[in-house]
């Protein structure tokens, strides 16, 4: 493909992008496909001979787009959000055509450099201590991973290394690899998924621990789990606490958690992957009191920050600890301004990384705090005219307080009239939710996701499960 050709593809891409979004409320937001659908569609072999991208282009209405979940659509209220804005979009344009691979900072300084920037700026923003920023003369700083997974894995395993070169500090005699097997690590069981992986992944068992009944982690429960594990000899080594549950987007006591994680000299991570966003408006920081005592935290900018997967956000206030766990050096990586910036290869797991705080830095720029701002405001608002709507129909209950962007709800009663509910929604694909759980209870999730959502959008999806609701209870009454 020549350069004119690939203006005209490129040209014909962004106008159906645009015209995909902006049909995006008029499609089902659900897909109405079976397993296996695209292997009866597409052929079995690659073509030998070259196709005009008229063709593949066509080819993506046709055969592709029947079989997507539009996670970007005003009706998708599942999971959470995942971020998309047109800035975000056209910066993933140039990351790809610039396909510098930024290991370390001279193989593309400008990578290393503006990711350092925009950590800082995004930092600043949220309200971090300074000892997080890499502007401060400390040892802190950020880092741009591929998922909050990530995060949480790595600092696991860098927890993992600095308790242990500790432990062997202490006693020169112990076996290093005995030290490793007697590590626990510790978080509540609300947080999410990719904090029981990261125990599995880091052969270290993490305990899941009960919360009150806000489903926050309190610091009595930790503290008693570490104190049961030390007399059985563990050595507690790492903590998450999450800020903004999946769930139900519950926020752990880090007021409480941090004093007792620095007493046992425990690594703390906080895990803010979606409500870390809402600190970029002041109102909502007092949630993150305690913040000063954790060791690390992150935020997806991927997930309520406008700014495409992938950009999970994470700080450290030592990044020495990193560098100890995770630096492998070769000739052919070394250059001489080591030392000078971050070569962020040791600070990862991979050796390669994309451009991505060029899309952070985009979305920052041409949205602007105040853009930022009144777009959690705006999300938060829609959530509240959702729980309005709830709370005026008796024949729902809401069951979490409403915080951020998620209303937990439910249909009084019996567990099944709310699987019934959700159930009938997927079949008719024209809203998205998802399950969760509270005290035993089964909960619909409802999560205001897209940046295009509206007003009329909220009530149409409550209209949607308000009249299915009716449905089911008239069947239950014949
Ligand atoms: N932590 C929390 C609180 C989440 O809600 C999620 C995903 O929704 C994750 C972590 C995992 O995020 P990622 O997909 O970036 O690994």
């Amino acid at each position: 493909m020549d350069t004119p050709e690939f203006v005209e593809f490129a040209k014909a891409t962004i106008d159906y992008v645009a015209d995909y979004t902006d049909s995006l409320r008029s499609r089902n937001v659900l897909p109405d496909v079976e397993p296996g659908y695209l292997s009866k569609l597409l052929p079995k072999e690659a073509p030998k001979k070259s196709e005009r991208w008229q063709e593949v282009l066509k080819d993506v209405e046709q055969y592709i787009m029947p079989g997507i979940t539009h996670w970007n659509s005003p009706h998708f209220h599942a999971y959470f959000p995942t971020a998309n804005s047109y800035p975000a979009i056209v910066a993933e344009i140039l990351s790809c055509a610039i396909g510098c691979i930024g290991f370390s900072w001279i193989a593309s300084p400008a990578c290393t450099e503006l990711e350092v920037i925009t950590c800082n700026w995004l930092g600043k923003l949220l309200g971090l201590p300074n000892e997080f920023l890499n502007c401060s003369s400390g040892t802190g700083g950020g880092v741009i991973q591929g998922s909050a997974s990530e995060c949480t894995f790595l600092c696991l395993l860098a927890a993992k290394e600095h308790t242990t070169r500790r432990m062997k500090r202490l006693h020169p005699e112990a076996d290093e690899n005995h030290i490793k097997s007697k590590l626990v690590a510790y978080t509540s069981n609300q947080s999410n998924s990719s904090v029981e992986k990261a125990g599995i992944l880091g052969s270290m068992p993490m305990r899941l621990l009960p919360v009150d009944d806000k489903c926050s982690l309190r610091g009595e429960t930790l503290k008693k789990a570490i104190q049961e594990d030390l007399e059985k000899g563990f050595i507690p080594c790492y903590v998450v606490a999450t800020l903004g549950t999946t769930g139900t987007c519950a926020f752990d006591n880090i007021d409480e958690i941090g004093p007792i994680c620095e007493e046992y000299n425990i690594w703390l991570h906080v895990d803010a992957a979606y409500a870390g966003a809402a600190f970029v408006c002041p109102e909502f920081r007092y949630l993150m009191s305690g913040v000063q005592y954790a060791d690390s935290f992150n935020v997806n900018a991927h997930k309520w920050l406008l700014t495409n997967f992938d950009a999970s956000v994470m700080w450290v206030k030592n990044s020495r600890r990193l560098i100890e766990a995770f630096s492998v050096n070769r000739i052919y990586l070394a250059h001489d301004k080591e030392g000078l910036v971050p070569d962020y290869r040791n600070w990862q797991i991979p050796l390669g990384r994309r451009f991505r705080s060029l899309k952070l830095w985009f979305v920052m720029r041409i949205y602007g705090v105040q853009g930022l701002q009144e777009h959690i405001r705006h999300t938060i608002k829609l959530a509240q005219l959702f729980e309005k709507y709830v709370r005026s129909d008796n024949r729902f209950e809401i069951v979490t307080e409403v915080v951020m962007g998620l209303v937990c709800f439910r249909i009084i009663g019996d567990n099944s009239l709310t699987k019934e509910l959700l159930d009938r929604l997927q079949t008719r694909k024209q809203v998205y939710l998802v399950v969760g759980t509270y005290q035993h209870k089964l909960v619909a999730r409802f999560v205001v996701c897209s940046r295009l959502c509206r007003e009329e959008d909220i009530a149409f999806s409550w209209n949607e499960i308000s009249s299915q609701t009716t449905e089911i209870l008239q069947e239950k009454l014949h």
